[in-house]
């Protein structure tokens, strides 16, 4: 029986970094892509998606406030939520999860498989291995 494709939110200002997580899960997934932390908000909002991977720094806000706001409708509150950062600092792990977030992937993705498995660990959970 044909499946609808689990939907995921990219939300990435850096090109390359986006550029990156296509060639990872866009075979898999439909990818929606944001560059900016307002129109991810709004965007998510109109359409909730299955899990959203949200970059820390964006250009006119950061990653944590949008998941945070977001987190406050019930269209959203219950999506998986996983950051993805270049802040690899000690301690950041642990900020972002009390912050808000389900899972943290720090950039750069070097290894496609932690990207994939991470994401459908949350999406695909309760399916046979294939
Ligand atoms: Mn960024």
């Amino acid at each position: 029986m044909p499946q609808r494709k689990k939907c995921i939110a990219v939300v990435e200002d850096n090109p390359d970094n986006m550029l990156l997580v296509r060639i990872m899960l866009a075979d898999r997934y439909t990818l929606r892509e944001f560059t900016t932390g307002e129109g991810a908000y709004s965007g998510i909002l109109r359409q909730p998606p299955d899990l959203i991977l949200m970059d820390i720094t964006l250009p006119d806000t950061d990653g944590v406030s949008v998941m945070q706001r977001l987190r406050q409708h019930a269209q959203a509150a219950e999506i998986p939520m996983v950051a993805l950062t270049a802040h690899a600092m000690r301690g950041d792990r642990e900020h972002l999860l009390a912050a808000g977030f389900d899972f943290y992937i720090a950039k750069p993705v070097v290894d496609a498989r932690v990207l994939q498995d991470a994401v459908a660990q949350y999406l695909e959970v309760g399916l046979p291995a294939q």
